[in-house]
């Protein structure tokens, strides 16, 4: 059976970036019939964080990428002891003795010949009498790989082809540290062996671990796994991702205002393509095509206008009903308890202009009063004495009709007309007065839904 995982170290929130590589694993899974494994990768007791980790759960959740199994690595440390302790039996693995300072000052002469940095094997080279003399002297250790000294690694990746790295390039690693925690590259390979992985799908950083992994793999003599490796996500100017230019964590694109099923199909698209003309489709149709030979080599592009795009669409796929109760939390967070008729007429007129649910703060003269006016908008149409005559005029006799769009456009037509003027010139500042804003729904709906002694009051209040 097909068994991807995904593998989040919970040293921060989920951001982004993961929930790719989780979506890109939840989706191959389905499209196989596969299983999906949320792996707790915890083993960093200084930085793993509970609240980290049910971030990642919630957000998990939230995106709907369920999955079929979960570990903690923290509850596995015996496993990984237990298969330590294998590999020194067989002798694949060395006691490494060099303190941080040795190595510090190894690492500075590389660092002098600018050369990269690797484990000289001193202790792979020791005499079994000095090793027994430290282990005597009950001196700490780490324990390292024996890396194969010679030949090459290849990697079959299944998005970036074949790669050969130099077995002289990849040094011992460390599997057990002096406390005798597991590391990283250790823990990894004994999990993704024992739960059957058969397929890794990661971040392209980690592309440099895997012929480290690949080593420890033929050393335990478990049977390799698939690798695909998936391309960075840039911003949109090429630079790395920074939390400002997209990497935030999902619940804060929740807080946002974006649906869970926008940021999904929009993270599909990062670095995978699915059709050549359509980017819009619905979860079981983004399964139904998903395929690892369709991920592209070259880094993704983290568009905010298309994640925009995507939530506006998203948003008027719903009932106007259904956006009233996603928009409502969004105001009653502003500071606003909407009457519920209201809003549902609100929604009716906004729903158009929605990129993200916060968007409907942006109409909140609908249930507050106006305190701020727009001052370039109060500059062009306030200042002026003719034009705030005509104002008054207007606001003198709109009170004598009925508050319905229709009536309220003939008659602001009519009267436009009669004085000689443009109809701007009379619903900009209009607009103006009502919503202290240049910019809003057709004015003509906008006054029938605030109705006409709001409408009254707040034309007779500007000027
Ligand atoms: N725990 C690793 C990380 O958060 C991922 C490990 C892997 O996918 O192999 O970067």
């Amino acid at each position: 059976m097909v068994t991807v995982r995904f593998a989040p170290s919970p040293t921060g929130n989920l951001h982004i970036g993961g929930a790719r590589t989780a979506l890109f694993n939840y989706l191959f899974a389905k499209n196989q019939k596969g299983k999906l494994i949320l792996r707790i990768e915890d083993t960093d007791k200084e930085r793993s964080k509970k609240e980290y980790e049910e971030n990642i759960f919630a957000s998990m959740k939230w995106l709907g990428l369920e999955w079929d199994e979960v570990y903690r690595q923290s509850e596995r440390m015996e496993i990984y002891k237990e298969y330590a302790k294998k590999m020194e039996t067989s002798g694949h693995t060395y006691r490494c003795y060099c303190t941080k300072e040795e190595l510090d000052q190894k690492r500075k002469i590389y660092e002098k010949l600018k050369k990269p940095y690797k484990y000289d094997g001193t202790c792979r080279k020791l005499p079994a009498e000095d090793l027994s003399k430290k282990e005597n002297e009950g001196r700490p250790y780490v324990v390292r790989f024996k890396m194969p000294l010679t030949g090459q690694t290849i990697l079959n990746d299944l998005v970036r082809g074949k790669i050969t790295f130099e077995n002289t390039e990849l040094d011992d690693i460390i599997i057990s540290r002096t406390d005798g925690i597991p590391t990283y590259n250790f823990c990894v390979v004994v999990d993704d062996a024992l739960m059957q992985v058969t397929h890794i799908i990661r971040g392209e950083d980690h592309i440099s671990n895997t012929p480290r992994q690949i080593q420890l793999y033929t050393a335990m003599g478990f049977k390799l796994p698939e690798f695909a490796h998936i391309p960075l996500i840039l911003a949109s100017d090429k630079s790395r991702l920074s939390k400002r230019a997209g990497a935030a964590a999902v619940t804060e694109y929740k807080e946002e205002g974006y649906l869970p099923i926008a940021i999904v199909n929009f993270l599909a698209l990062l670095g995978c393509s699915y059709s050549a003309t359509e980017e819009i489709f619905p979860l079981s149709e983004i399964i139904n095509r998903f395929a690892l030979k369709n991920v592209n080599k070259s880094p993704a592009i983290f568009d905010f206008t298309k994640l925009d795009y995507l939530n506006g669409y998203y948003i008027r796929q719903k009932t106007e009903a259904e956006i009233a109760v996603l928009v409502r939390p969004f105001l009653l967070n502003a500071g606003i308890t909407p009457d519920e008729s209201l809003l549902l007429k609100v929604v009716k007129l906004e729903k158009e202009r929605l990129k993200k649910l916060t968007d409907i703060t942006d109409a909140k003269y609908f249930f507050t009063e106006v305190t701020e006016y727009d001052t370039a908008g109060m500059e062009k149409h306030f200042k002026d004495p003719l034009k705030i005559e005509l104002f008054k005029k207007f606001r003198g006799e709109i009170a004598g009709i009925d508050f319905k769009t229709v009536e309220l456009e003939a008659f602001t037509r009519s009267f436009a007309e009669k004085n000689g003027k443009k109809l701007g010139e009379l619903v900009h500042p209009v607009r103006l007065a009502l919503t202290g804003k240049l910019i809003s729904p057709g004015l003509f709906e906008v006054m029938e839904v605030l109705g006409k002694d709001v409408c009254l009051k707040r034309l007779g209040k500007i000027v």
